[in-house]
């Protein structure tokens, strides 16, 4: 016995261990159970679904496998050199359909050849899936989950795992319930799907951009755990600088709930502006997946500050009175409407109330209660309408038809906050979703699938992460359940 066996006293015992019960976690847990073990199930939040339940729903699938890998190769850019997962990933999201159908999660094909990038070699091997939105597909799994009696601890947080410190085996897990500890053995393997850390400042800082918060358009409990967790027992992190961020979002409810309330509108009387007053982007240019350097996250190293954040929205009483500024459009979900918080009033004027939104009679009035510059503010203003009255594009490209005037009062101003979709770091790992260190061991019993540590290094194809999370789960819960108990 070595000395993390003796040393630990176990209060519950199972063969796999599942830690988050999101997608990855869910399919992790059916197909351990369904060969032959005994699984548990470990959840920080008081309901499953992480942001599985979130997703928009559709999942872009390989027709054809080699294309697809030639596809995921040049997407990578180098950041997967292992040729078998890459063949792997192909492979299991080409079987996707087959299996979930098995679960009862009906996948449909809306159309062939829907690459986001079709210059990339292999483009044309992707197909458009859809099976409903994440929300369902999750119902649905968790059906299977209960169905099975598989035991979900809800309110639970893993908070370290055990490992041998002779053969780095991970034995099992410490989680913290009511401000309890307890250590779970794991006879077979522990499965880390814990997801990213869309909601954690300190690695956005360590890994993104240093003093920016971004807000999670997902769930908030997703905190970057199975990082740390991972980190502590040596596995190699990878794909930290890919994050997918959604856009720009209201910051008051965003604050209020913690999580975001992106701005979806593309076309109106309103504009952008930073604190100086000056407008820096095109409005009607969706930030969701970009990898460009965008505008709102560049940093002027001299004047030593990200010179458009915090950034607002300005707009006036025609628009205000032209319905809802806050509405999530084209099926958009995320975790403000999945738990109820999108209630937003159809004139905004219950935003106006909360503080989301600043009201003024005038534009230096409201540049005195925003602190934003006001010469800034009205030339901005005063170069829209202009804009809009010469009917040609401006000089951010932003397109004429988008554009109304601004000019009627009062005026409005709300905070802006940038708000991103999901991360892509976390632990390396294999084929067979098992960890790895820094030299390219496997780290034993130990099995990271979904988006922690996610096989999207460099750009990101849509409609990838919620496919890879149930396909590498799945894949999860078959090794693990395989290993030889300890
Ligand atoms: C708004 C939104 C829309 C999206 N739309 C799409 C889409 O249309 N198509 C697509 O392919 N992808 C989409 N994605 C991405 C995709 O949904 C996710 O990447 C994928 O579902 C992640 O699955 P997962 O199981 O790895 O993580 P999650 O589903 O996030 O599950 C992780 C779980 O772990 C729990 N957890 C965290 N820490 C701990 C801890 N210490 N102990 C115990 N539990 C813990 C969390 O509470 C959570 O329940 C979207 C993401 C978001 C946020």
């Amino acid at each position: 016995m070595t000395a993390a066996q003796a040393d630990v006293t176990w209060e519950r015992v199972a063969d796999v261990v599942v830690l988050g019960y999101g997608g990855a976690g869910a399919c992790a847990a059916i197909a351990a159970h369904d060969a032959g073990v005994k699984v548990l199930l470990i959840e920080k939040a008081p309901f499953g679904g992480g942001n599985t339940a979130c997703a928009l729903g559709p999942m872009r699938l390989p027709g054809d496998v080699a294309g697809a890998v030639k596809y995921y190769q040049a997407l990578s850019f180098g950041t997967v050199a292992d040729e078998d997962l890459i063949w792997a990933l192909a492979e299991a999201l080409h079987d996707l359909p087959g299996k979930l159908d098995a679960l009862g999660v009906p996948l449909k094909l809306v159309s062939k050849g829907s690459a986001m990038f079709p210059t990339l070699p292999g483009a044309e091997a992707l197909d458009h899936w859809m099976a409903g939105t994440g929300n369902k597909v999750f119902e649905i799994l968790a059906q299977n989950v209960e169905k099975r009696g598989i035991p979900v601890l809800y309110g639970t947080r893993a908070r370290k795992l055990v490992q041998d410190p002779a053969t780095k085996a991970v034995l099992g897990v410490v989680i913290e319930k009511d401000g309890k500890e307890e250590a779970i053995r794991a006879n077979r393997g522990v499965i880390l799907s814990t997801g990213g850390y869309e909601n954690d400042p300190q690695l956005q800082g360590y890994y993104n951009f240093p003093g920016v918060r971004l807000y999670p358009f997902g769930t908030p409990y997703n905190t970057g755990d199975g990082v740390r967790m991972a980190a502590a027992v040596g596995a190699d992190p990878w794909h930290f600088v890919n994050v997918a961020f959604m856009g720009l979002s209201f910051k008051g409810p965003a604050d209020q709930y913690g999580c975001a309330f992106p701005f979806q509108k593309t076309r109106g009387g309103f504009i952008f502006v930073n604190k100086t007053g000056r407008r820096f982007m095109n409005e009607a240019k969706r930030l969701t997946f970009r990898k460009e350097p965008l505008e709102v996250t560049y940093f002027d190293h001299e004047a030593a500050c990200y010179p458009n954040l915090p950034c607002y929205l300005i707009f006036d009483e025609t628009q205000r009175l032209k319905g809802p500024l806050y509405r999530m459009t084209g099926g958009m979900v995320g975790y403000a409407s999945i738990r109820g918080f999108d209630d937003w009033s159809e004139d905004n004027s219950a935003e106006i109330a909360k503080g989301w939104i600043i009201k003024a009679n005038t534009l230096e009035e409201l540049a005195a209660r925003t602190g934003i510059d006001p010469t800034g503010l009205k030339q901005s203003v005063g170069q829209n309408n202009k804009d809009h009255s010469a009917q040609a594009d401006d000089a951010f490209g932003r397109p004429a038809d988008s554009r109304r005037l601004i000019v009627t009062p009062p005026y409005y101003a709300a905070e802006f906050c940038l708000s991103i979709v999901n991360t892509q770091g976390g632990p390396r790992h294999n084929r067979f979703a098992q960890t790895l260190d820094t030299e390219g061991n496997i780290i034993p019993r130990l099995y990271t699938p979904g988006e922690l540590g996610s096989f999207f290094g460099h750009l990101y194809q849509g409609g990838s992460n919620l496919p890879e999370a149930l396909a590498f789960g799945r894949i999860a819960g078959e090794c693990a359940a395989k290993e030889k108990p300890w």
